[in-house]
């Protein structure tokens, strides 16, 4: 018997839309063959987060190590602080060869990169109900310092821009609805 054939879906939007609210829910209700790909970043963790879980929580020299072996799928300096984020290619391949649907959150040039590699990967764009709405959320999350904060809401309008790129667009308003589209965009 042939293993089910695995699929990249790539969700991305700006930082406090909602990306992994909606993924949580989509994940624990679903019931999609979905696999989270976990990124590597040298941000420190937030309380709450796990290594390797969230995050493979990586100190500067390793990352660097691992981007100039190969290792990375796709890699940016986000929010371009000298933090950096990065998808293993070893995540997605395994995913891949196990039929699995592997979900990528990443940002807008990781999403591209990635579209470079596998031109099949479905790709989601999450969009705030305004630019206002977004701030709130970030800031009713808490997890930021001002600057920190300034900086995710200039790179949320740019990155907003680039919607348009993506084939499917989410607008996360009411959660339940943008749980349920999203799950339908999946499907
Ligand atoms: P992201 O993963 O995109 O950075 P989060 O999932 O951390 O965003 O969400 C940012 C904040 O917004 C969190 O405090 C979360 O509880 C809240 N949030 C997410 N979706 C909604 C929604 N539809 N309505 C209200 N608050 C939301
Ligand atoms: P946070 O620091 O809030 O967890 O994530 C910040 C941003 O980094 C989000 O917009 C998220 O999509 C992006 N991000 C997380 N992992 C990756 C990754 O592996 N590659 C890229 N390019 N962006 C990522």
């Amino acid at each position: 018997m042939s293993l089910p054939v695995g699929k990249i879906i790539i969700v991305s939007g700006p930082s406090g839309v909602g990306k992994g609210t909606l993924l949580k829910r989509v994940f624990a209700e679903s019931g999609l063959p979905l696999v989270l790909s976990v990124s590597a970043t040298t941000r420190k963790s937030r309380p709450g987060e796990i290594d390797g879980v969230h995050y493979r929580f990586l100190e500067a020299t390793d990352f660097e190590n691992r981007r100039k072996n190969g290792e990375f799928l796709e890699c940016f300096e986000v929010f371009a602080t000298g933090v950096w984020y990065g998808t293993l290619k070893s995540d997605v391949e395994n995913a891949l060869s196990e039929g699995k649907w592997v979900v990528l959150e990443i940002d807008v040039q990781g999403a591209l990169a990635v579209k470079e590699v596998y031109p099949d990967a479905l790709t989601v764009f999450i969009k705030p109900k305004s630019v206002e709405v977004l701030k709130e959320r970030l800031l009713g999350r808490g997890t930021e310092s001002e600057a920190a904060m300034n900086r995710r809401l200039e790179t949320a309008l740019k990155e907003l821009e680039h919607a348009g790129q993506f084939q499917f667009v989410v607008i996360n308003d009411d959660l339940e609805t943008a749980v349920k589209e999203l799950t339908e965009v999946l499907a």
